[in-house]
């Protein structure tokens, strides 16, 4: 195949551009952007994708910021988040989480790794684009998208279905150690919950104990986790008691309800319904008549939207030979000079809106390592920042490339 442009030439000047992708990345730590408050880092990127050549940029009504370069037919769609979790202990941190901090060709810091160094990848592929005219026939639409860590998926679900710009095929900027990753497990938060009936507790056989009803329950879950179905791709699901509670009228009285919340992870072919249904079939959730649903999420953007959906995230899969896999493995080739590792998240992505819900071809490339993720440790190397950068600026004219040999192939007609 051949590539209608040069690759060399695209890897230099996104070299040339190291130190401002270092910079931009210093920029994007040092402002604190906890789910549901980006709304200042929303503006240091709007105002960075503009300094940056992109042609259109604006902050919808999520309080997303969507960035847009060219305005050919094909579209296409970049996401990186720019919400991060909390710091936890400070005293933890080696480095401090919002000084952005470059030391040995690394930023570091909270979100330097999830997902900071994406973010700023993403913005000097726009330039790229421009600069090197790489966006003929192609709008790409850069999403720098909102609330990631409290409900993936959730800010991508509204560009699809509200905003409606609905691509040909997504790429999530999420660390992947510049692996190429096309696929991940599923998750549901789900609660389940046993009744039981108060009385005094100086004589406990007058009532009946709700907690003592779930303890059979939480030990078969443990069981379960160990003989769940698996994937040759993306293993076995898993399942774990991650929240006890109970409610009771007094220390000295039987609580009369009993709540546990599950956090399951769905292998490919397992959704929520299926979880529920093997739940509901355990010897000891029957015998205490107890009831499972999926957890709701519900909180406003930074924008004030009042934002709602069931705590369900589907897995999805890309297949290995889909032609959205093999260009992103020829891009990879080309911007790192060797072939790429092929792999697939452990955690949960906004891949599950994409290709989860709406079933848009969708692959991951990342600057930085996901073990890093929520560490105090985590930093991101500017050189792992460059590559993804021109990955994200070559991908389009590869997969274009791609198309018209495959037409070619199909209908014998010749490529120009
Ligand atoms: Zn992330």
């Amino acid at each position: 195949m051949t590539i209608p442009f040069d690759g060399q030439r695209l890897v230099d000047r996104a070299r040339s551009h190291g130190v401002r992708v270092g910079a931009l990345c210093r920029m994007l730590v040092a402002v604190p952007s906890l789910s549901g408050h980006e709304g200042k880092i929303a503006e240091v990127v709007a105002h960075e994708m503009n300094r940056n050549l992109f042609d259109r940029v604006r902050i919808d009504a999520l309080g997303n910021v969507i960035g847009t370069v060219g305005c050919g037919r094909t579209k296409r769609l970049i996401d990186g988040h720019m919400d991060t979790v909390g710091v936890g202990d400070e005293a933890a941190w080696q480095h401090h989480p919002f000084k952005g901090k470059l030391e040995d060709g690394r930023v570091w810091g909270r979100g330097a790794c999830d997902q900071k160094g994406g973010l700023a990848s993403m913005i000097i592929a726009g330039r790229l684009i421009k600069e090197l005219g790489l966006d003929s026939g192609i709008t790409v639409w850069f999403v720098a998208s909102c609330q990631e860590e409290d409900c993936d998926g959730l800010a991508l679900r509204h560009v699809l279905e509200h905003e409606r710009l609905v691509p040909d095929y997504a790429v999530i900027t999420e660390p992947t150690g510049l692996a190429v990753h096309r696929g991940q497990r599923g998750r549901v938060e789900l609660s389940v919950v046993t009744k039981g009936r108060s009385c005094h507790a100086s004589t406990p056989e007058r009532g009946e104990n709700a907690v003592y009803s779930m303890m059979p329950i939480v030990r078969e879950i443990e069981a379960l986790n160990g003989r769940l179905g698996t994937d040759p791709f993306l293993g076995p699901g898993s399942v774990a008691v991650t929240r006890i509670e109970c409610r009771t009228p007094s220390n000295n009285a039987l609580p009369d309800e009993c709540t546990i919340v599950l956090d399951r992870r769905l292998t490919a072919g397992e959704t929520g319904a299926s979880a529920i249904a093997q739940l509901e079939s355990l010897p000891s959730f029957r015998a205490s008549r107890a009831t499972v649903a999926p957890l709701t999420f519900d909180a406003p953007s930074w924008k004030g939207l009042p934002l709602r959906q069931e705590k369900e995230f589907p897995s999805w899969v890309l297949p290995e030979d889909h032609r959205l896999t093999r260009a992103g493995v020829e891009t990879a080739r080309l911007v790192l000079g060797a072939p790429p590792r092929i792999d697939r998240w452990v955690a949960s992505t906004n891949g599950v809106a994409t290709m989860g819900r709406h079933q848009i071809p969708t692959i991951g490339f990342g600057p930085s390592d996901i073990a890093l993720a929520h560490t105090p440790e985590e930093r991101v190397a500017v050189d792992e920042m460059v590559k993804a950068a021109a990955f994200y600026a070559a991908l389009g004219p590869v997969l274009t490339a791609m198309d018209r040999v495959l037409e070619f192939l199909e209908k014998g007609e010749a490529p120009d």
